[in-house]
């Protein structure tokens, strides 16, 4: 099994190796998913790459997906490991020929504003009923009996 000192995905029924760390701004309804967070903090998921690619936001809440800036990368092996998995996830044709030119946001989400790097999704899935609690929504394996 892998070092002990692996970061998790937050997901209880999961135990992929975290990849990148979700933040719930609540006042903002915002739900911002970046690089790994160099150490936890309250209210902040680790999840690894199938949940953050699956991840999706209540209605009436946002994700924002933090593209780490290029020049400012400084990547160890690990990093490069994912950034190639990465560049090889980017570089799969999402369109059949004839159709609209591809765009870079990932499946199931549509732009809507763009912030320097940062960039403003919106899910265009037909999900599941919203929650009234977003932790919730992502947290399906939680079995919880106090
Ligand atoms: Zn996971």
């Amino acid at each position: 099994m892998p070092c002990v000192s692996r970061r998790r995905c937050s997901k209880p029924s999961c135990n992929g190796t975290a990849v990148s760390t979700l933040t719930y701004v609540y006042a903002d309804s915002t739900a911002v998913l970046g690089p790994l967070a160099t150490y936890a903090e309250p209210h902040c998921y680790d999840l690894c790459q199938m949940h953050s690619e699956r991840l999706t936001a209540p209605k009436g809440w946002e994700i924002v997906r933090i593209t780490p800036d290029p020049d400012a990368l400084k990547p160890s092996s690990d990093d490069l490991e994912a950034l190639a998995n990465a560049v090889r996830e980017a570089a799969r044709p999402r369109y059949e020929p004839g159709a609209p030119l591809p765009t870079e946001v990932p499946a199931g989400s549509v732009e809507v504003a763009r912030k320097g790097h940062l960039r403003v999704l919106a899910s265009v899935d037909d999900a599941p009923a919203p929650l009234q609690d977003p932790i919730d929504f992502w947290d399906d394996g939680r079995d919880f009996d106090d």
